[in-house]
């Protein structure tokens, strides 16, 4: 068992995890950078160190640093959290090599679901279902054009490296490829150094429906049904429910089946998230993530159980707690994100915190570093928390996210709140009828000039 675990993040996914820590009578360390000496996730772990200046890539991705933090204070597992250091396979064996456990899958499978072309690959071995697209990567744009006539316009070019739906471009038509081709292909570069790209068929009408694996590390691997996730702002997640709305219990029995099975084949360790695009009651896998996803809190709600000690257990060597027939989902659930953006541009708008209230009562969870006075600091993301609405069913929940929202106070800065106030008086909304098209376009009639 470990009895100490350093938090590799900040903010409220480092909460997040000293919380399940504590629970488990395991302790804490924090590490942070000199911008976040005052931070929550500071004043809450058992430990805390300082790892460098405000830069991430000199302090939160700095990995001699965060292997010291664990050497000075003898903590014998590291959890990453989402974003920096969690997809990185060089880091996974940095750990390893100090004799320390990484709280998260295998250096290998991180590299295969990493590079989208293999994971793209290894996907279809497993049976999984793939967009139709390129056989890997399409080095110029005569050969493109070649496996665009052969698949049909639209298509969409995606960077082999991308994330964060960056270096990707849609054409219509062949006139538009030339151009599509080399922006993505200069973006890819840009953004990842690596300007590999393939092609995919580009969906016209699709959901961005996601299912949540977890595995064993040996062969038991098993699904905790979807979330859809389709309302979208750049390719950014806003959003979050589970289960998906669209959804039959034979379509989320199959798919998750065959995700369950996949992740087992693998040897699959801890949590993971396979993503699709749905249409027309067929799945296409885009990619898989190998790591806790921000919208984890929706599935721990209808299922009621807690990831993040199920990730600890399994780098433990335990057996996780559930089975796939002890899983049963209760309810609906919905997350909203709150950035410190302000709108209509969605502006970071980083500050200080002059007045904070969390929402309570019944099904009201309120994921957050925020406290009076905190100042947040501009050099990170901009999330600052995050509203999960628990309901027994899909219109308690939203009637539920209204009054928490209703309640909820975060004066000092500007956030996405209002965005959400919007979102519940659209019909739209209500009745689940959304693609990931559906906010973009809404925002557009929505913004003013
Ligand atoms: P990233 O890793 O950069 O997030 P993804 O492959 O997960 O990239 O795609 C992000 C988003 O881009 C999807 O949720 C979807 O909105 C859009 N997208 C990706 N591939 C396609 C496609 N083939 N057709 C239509 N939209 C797509």
């Amino acid at each position: 068992m470990f009895d100490k675990i350093l938090i590799a993040n900040r903010g409220e996914i480092a909460l997040r995890v000293i919380r399940a820590c504590r629970e488990m009578g395991i302790k804490s360390v924090a590490v942070h950078s000199t911008a976040d000496a005052d931070a929550m996730h500071v004043r809450m772990a058992d430990e805390s160190v300082c790892i460098g200046p405000p830069s991430g890539t000199q302090s939160y991705l700095s990995i001699p640093a965060i292997i010291s933090a664990c050497e000075i204070t003898g903590a014998q597992a590291i959890h990453p959290g989402y974003g920096f250091l969690s997809e990185n396979a060089n880091f996974v064996q940095i750990i390893e090599d100090h004799g320390l456990t990484f709280i998260g899958p295998s250096a290998e499978h991180i590299r295969i679901m990493g590079d989208k072309i293999t994971a793209k690959e290894t996907a279809k071995n497993l049976g999984i279902p793939v967009v139709p697209g390129s056989d890997g990567g399409v080095p110029d744009v005569t050969t493109a054009k070649k496996v665009a006539a052969d698949m049909g316009y639209p298509v969409i070019i995606k960077a082999t490296a991308g994330g964060g739906g960056r270096g990707m471009k849609v054409a219509l038509n062949e006139a538009e490829l030339d151009i599509a081709f080399s922006t993505a292909r200069s973006e890819a570069k840009a953004a990842f150094g690596n300007d590999e790209v393939y092609m995919e068929k580009y969906l016209q009408k699709p959901r961005h429906i996601e299912v949540q694996v977890f595995g064993d590390g040996k062969e038991t691997g098993i699904h905790l049904a979807e979330r859809d996730c389709s309302l979208q702002r750049r390719h950014q997640k806003v959003f979050e429910e589970a289960p998906g709305p669209c959804i039959t219990p034979e379509e989320r029995a199959r798919i998750g089946k065959i995700c369950a099975d996949a992740i087992g084949k693998m040897g699959y360790a801890g949590a993971g998230t396979v993503e699709f695009l749905y249409e027309d009651g067929e799945f296409y896998f885009i990619e898989m993530n190998t790591r806790l996803q921000v919208e984890h809190p929706v599935t721990e709600a209808i299922f009621g159980v807690d990831l993040v000690r199920e990730q600890i257990r399994v780098a433990e060597g335990l057996p996780m707690s559930f089975t796939q027939d002890d899983l049963e989902i209760n309810g609906h659930a919905i997350e909203v994100r709150i950035n410190a953006e302000k709108l209509p541009n969605f502006a970071p708008c980083p500050g200080k915190i002059t007045a904070f209230h969390a929402p309570g009562g019944l099904g009201v969870r309120m994921d957050s570093a925020l406290y009076d006075g905190y100042s947040i600091p501009p050099y990170y993301d901009s999330l600052i928390g995050k509203l999960i609405v628990h309901g027994r069913d899909r219109t308690e929940a939203l009637a539920r996210l209204n009054r928490a929202l209703g309640e909820l106070i975060i004066d000092g800065i500007d956030t996405t709140v209002p965005l959400f106030h919007a979102l519940l008086q659209e019909q739209d909304i209500h009745t689940g009828d959304y693609g990931i098209h559906w906010l973009e376009r809404w925002l557009e009639e929505n913004t003013p000039g």
